[in-house]
């Protein structure tokens, strides 16, 4: 575990140290939970929306996008039941003076469970070797049985506690568990209490005429109050979805691990309106379609698991999320959840306006049932730096730190190297920067020996490196250098678009999910 911490540190300075993530102002020290991205992490993040963006809107005829404003009629929050239920229950140590969200302190200690489940099981393995029997292990080793009946009764009263909303019960399992403050190791908390998430300003120049207004805390609603006008205006008909990227806010207490959780971060949803009854195998559709979305990355399956959700939330009739092994465990991605017409309902009764569907087929009309998609951008480009970042071991005894970033997704995908900074060599790179900047992101470097350069781009995922020599005035070949396998190849100039383009663009990735 302390590794995974040490691992988790290294990827934090690398994203500073190569332009990838900036504390926010970071000349006064930066801001708790705010974060800016540098040169390569706008590209990086601008990759990751594209891909989510077109596997939206471009392979689905029936999903259209909108870009909603962050501001929203305060109403709009009343009737979505964040002004009254948009809590985390809190607890502070009085000790450490520390503050933190009672759920995830339980739901912490339920991973525990599973971590000394999962630790048995791999000391057995080593054990027993080809002859073991996992499932015959766990259902019959007493060690493990107890591990699981712990957390499976530490689960219920957990789910129980959420769901009545009891802040004394789940102030009662923390002590019951024994779970101490990880700074000061005491167990004297304080009771539970309800915070709300929401960021509050004043529109209106004047007090006296000033309202206050919230900033989103999810980019769903600008969705649901659009439902109307998307609908008419692109005559969509049932079922047909609304995608959105866009800002949300929310004042998370426990700001901790980096951009995994924030105060302003940035959402993909995509809303899917279907008939009532019709639900929840749509929900096992998007949830299909999600995960293979994660999975065309390549980073592989055994790293990606659904955790369905015993609470759900007050709109809710199904929810699961899609959890990814990150160095602290496996984390919420994103969400799929089947919202029911909870939202269009309350947003008719507090506008006053009809939301409904006229079914043409049936010549009936009702309000749509709702499945949504809901990932965030900061924590799927965590994500991604998480899996790429490796530090390789080479045969020469020097270490290399590579970031094998899925090509697609590179800031830059081709580096252009001189050889020497004479000869000519520079404008040849320059010509060929200046031939192949319309097709991908091309980047010329002439500083440093070539095997810093090669270095450098390593650090940052280039997935490709040419190097132009002497020979390259004669024959117009060049050195082609392969990021991962680091394997050289000579190339003709006139072939390296075609060599290139295919693999580093997004529709290598599309290609993978149709
Ligand atoms: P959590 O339980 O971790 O607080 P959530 O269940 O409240 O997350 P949702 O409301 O379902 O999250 O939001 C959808 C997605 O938005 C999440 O899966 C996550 O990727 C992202 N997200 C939510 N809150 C944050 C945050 N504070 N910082 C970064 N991303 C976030």
């Amino acid at each position: 575990m302390a590794q995974q911490e040490d691992v988790f540190k290294k990827i934090i300075s690398h994203c500073k140290e190569y332009g990838f993530v900036f504390p926010s102002s970071d000349i006064y020290d930066g801001l708790g939970a705010v974060y800016d991205y540098g040169q390569n992490g706008v590209e990086l993040k601008n990759n990751i929306k594209q891909y989510w963006w077109q596997s939206m809107v471009l392979l689905h005829e029936n999903i259209v996008g909108i870009d909603a404003a962050i501001f929203m009629h305060p109403t709009t929050w009343k009737a979505s039941g964040h002004v009254d239920a948009f809590n985390d229950p809190l607890i502070d140590n009085r000790d450490s003076k520390k503050r933190y969200r009672a759920d995830v302190l339980i739901e912490e200690q339920i991973a525990k469970y599973e971590d000394k489940i999962a630790k048995e099981v791999a000391k057995a393995k080593k054990r027993f070797g080809d002859a073991f029997d996992e499932q015959q292990f766990v259902t019959t080793n007493p060690r493990v049985i107890e591990h699981a009946q712990k957390r499976d009764a530490l689960h219920e009263r957990y789910a129980k506690a959420m769901n009545d909303n009891d802040l004394d019960e789940l102030k009662q399992i923390i002590l019951d568990e024994g779970i101490v403050c990880p700074i000061s190791g005491t167990r004297n908390w304080t009771d539970v209490r309800q915070f709300n998430l929401m960021f509050k300003t004043e529109v209106g120049s004047t007090a006296e005429g000033a309202s206050t207004i919230y900033l989103r805390p999810e980019t769903a609603q600008g969705i649901f109050v659009n439902y109307l006008n998307v609908q008419k205006t692109g005559r969509m008909k049932i079922p047909f979805g609304i995608a959105q990227i866009g800002k949300a806010f929310r004042n998370e207490i426990v700001a901790r691990q980096f951009i995994f959780r924030m105060r302003e971060f940035e959402q993909m949803e995509m809303q899917f309106f279907v008939k009532p009854g019709t639900e929840l195998d749509w929900f096992a559709q998007w949830k299909k379609t999600r995960m293979a979305w994660h999975q065309a990355l390549g980073f592989g399956a055994e790293n990606y698991r659904f955790h369905d959700h015993d609470k759900l939330a007050h709109y809710a009739n199904a929810a699961t999320d899609i959890e990814f092994r990150m160095p602290f465990g496996f984390k919420e991605v994103e969400g799929v959840h089947s919202r029911t017409n909870f939202d269009l309902s309350q947003h008719a009764k507090y506008s006053g306006k009809k939301i409904e569907y006229f079914d043409p087929e049936t010549n009936e009309s009702y309000t749509p049932f709702v499945i949504e998609t809901s990932i965030g951008v900061d924590r799927m480009f965590l994500s991604v730096m998480c899996h790429s970042y490796c530090e390789e071991k080479l045969e020469n005894g020097e270490t290399r730190v590579v970031l094998r970033l899925p090509a697609a997704l590179a800031p830059i995908k081709l580096a252009v190297l001189p050889l020497v900074k004479k000869d000519g060599l520079p404008e040849k790179a320059e010509e060929i920067v200046r031939q192949l900047r319309f097709h991908f992101n091309c980047k010329y470097e002439e500083k440093d020996t070539i095997g810093k350069r090669y270095r450098r781009m390593d650090a940052i995922g280039c997935p490709y490196c040419v190097t132009i020599d002497h020979d390259t005035l004669v024959d117009n070949c060049v050195t082609l250098r392969d990021r991962d396998t680091m394997q050289q190849t000579r190339v003709p100039i006139a072939d390296l678009q075609s060599i290139i383009e295919d693999k580093v663009s997004i529709t290598s990735l599309l290609k993978k999910l149709i």
